[in-house]
C-alpha cells in the first residue's frame, strides 16, 4: 500500500526567492517548492502538506513553533505514516532535538530537512534533500517504520536530531554529529545503520508540550568575570544556568570565579556545564580548573550539545510530568539517545 506522508512547511531557505531590488531572500509558499520540483509526483507515496499561517525564517522559530509542530503531528499521527519537516537551516537543531523530547512513543519517522540554496537555484542542494526526505518518511519493512525517531537528513546523511548542530553557512555539507554515529547515508543505495537506531520504550503516543523559559547561557571567556552573573540571573528569574565552559570542563581558577558560582548555586540555580569543544565530553575533576564543579554540585552535559542541552532543559524544568524526580538525576539521563553514558 502506498505509504502516507505529512510535510509540514515551516520555511526556510528551501522555499525563498530572491527579490531583486534587494537582493534578500525572502519565504515563498509551499505549492512555489512542488512547482519546483515536479519529480515528487514519481514517487511511491503520497504527500499532503501542511502549511503554518506564514512562513518563517527559522531565526523565528522558537518555544512556540515548536509546540505547534508537535501538536499537529499528535493531531495527524494515526494519519500518516511518517513526517517531514520543512525547515530553515540556522535554527534546525534546536527544533528537531526540542520534538525529540516533546515527542513520546514516536514509532514513526519524523525527518527535519531543508537547504542551503533556494529550490529554484540551478546549483540548490534542496531537491536531493526533499525527496531522500521523502524516502526515509515512508521506509517500512516487516510492517514497522525503520526509523522510530526524530532525525535531520541533510547532503546525503541522516542523523540524529539531538545530536546535530549547524556548523557551516557555506557548505552544502552543513551539519554534524560529533558524538553519535550517522543513522544512514544514502549513495546510489540508501544505506541505514540499524544499529544506531532509537527505539522507545514508551508505549502510547502523546506529545508533552511543555516548555519552561526560565533558562539562561552563558559562555566564559578569557579576562571576563563572573562577578555580576548572579544579578543578572536573579533579575531574570532564571532557574538554569547553561554555563558553556573550556575543552573537558575547566574555566579561570581565579578566587572570584568560584565566590561568583557560589552565590548562584546559593541563591538556589542549577548550574549546567557545557563544552565549548563540538567533539568530546565534559568530565569534571580531570583538571585542578573543573574541581570546583564537584564542589558546586554542578551538573554534567556530557557529550550533549548546547542545542540538545538547551531545550532538554526547557522540556524538563518544572515540568509536571517529572515531579517526582530531582532536575538534576532527570537531566543527567539518556532521555532520546542525546547522550553517551
Ligand atoms: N536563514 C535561513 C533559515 O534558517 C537559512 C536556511 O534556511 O538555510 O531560515
Amino acid at each position: 500500500m502506498r505509504k502516507k506522508v505529512l510535510a509540514i512547511y515551516t520555511g526556510g531557505t528551501i522555499g525563498m526567492e530572491k527579490e531583486y531590488t534587494s537582493g534578500s531572500l525572502y519565504p515563498l509558499d509551499f505549492e512555489h517548492i512542488l512547482d519546483k520540483i515536479p519529480e515528487i509526483a514519481l514517487l511511491d507515496c503520497e504527500v499532503d502538506i501542511h502549511s503554518f499561517d506564514r512562513p518563517l525564517d527559522s531565526s523565528d522559530i522558537g518555544p512556540d513553533e515548536w509546540k505547534k509542530f508537535a501538536h499537529c503531528i499528535e493531531e495527524n499521527y494515526h494519519l500518516y505514516d511518517g513526517f517531514l519537516i520543512l525547515h530553515g537551516t540556522d535554527t534546525m537543531s534546536y527544533s528537531a532535538s526540542a520534538l525529540s523530547f516533546m515527542l513520546f512513543g514516536l514509532k514513526k519517522p519524523v525527518i527535519f530537512t531543508g537547504s542551503q540554496l533556494p529550490v529554484g537555484d540551478l546549483r540548490t542542494d534542496a531537491k536531493e534533500n526533499l525527496i531522500t526526505s521523502l524516502y526515509y518518511a515512508c521506509l517500512y519493512e516487516n510492517g514497522e517504520a525503520v526509523i522510530q525517531e526524530v532525525a535531520i537528513y541533510f547532503e546525503y546523511k541522516l542523523f540524529r536530531a539531538n545530536r546535530t548542530l549547524k556548523y557551516s553557512a557555506e557548505n552544502f555539507d552543513a551539519y554534524k554529529s560529533p558524538n553519535y554515529p550517522l543513522l544512514g547515508s544514502s549513495g546510489v543505495n540508501l544505506q541505514i545503520n540499524k544499529e544506531n537506531l532509537w527505539r522507545t520504550a514508551s508505549k502510547d503516543f502523546f506529545a508533552d508540550l511543555h516548555l519552561s523559559t526560565k533558562v539562561f547561557f552563558w559562555r566564559v571567556l578569557p579576562g571576563v568575570s563572573l562577578q555580576n552573573l548572579k544579578n543578572i540571573l536573579v533579575l531574570t528569574n532564571t532557574k538554569i544556568l547553561l554555563l558553556q565552559v573550556y575543552g573537558t570542563g575547566t574555566l579561570s581558577g581565579a578566587k572570584d570565579t568560584l565566590t561568583s558560582l557560589e552565590k548562584i548555586r546559593n541563591s538556589g540555580i542549577e548550574i549546567i556545564v557545557l563544552s565549548q569543544c563540538i567533539s568530546g565530553k565534559i568530565c569534571f575533576g580531570k583538571y585542578e580548573n573543573s574541581n570546583l564543579f564537584n564542589h558546586l554540585g554542578a551538573i554534567s552535559a556530557g557529550d550533549m550539545t548546547l542545542e540538545s542541552a538547551f531545550v532538554k532543559t526547557l522540556h524538563l524544568l518544572d515540568n509536571p510530568r517529572y515531579k517526582e524526580e530531582s532536575f538534576s538525576d532527570l537531566f543527567s539521563k539518556n532521555l532520546k539517545g542525546e547522550k553517551s553514558p
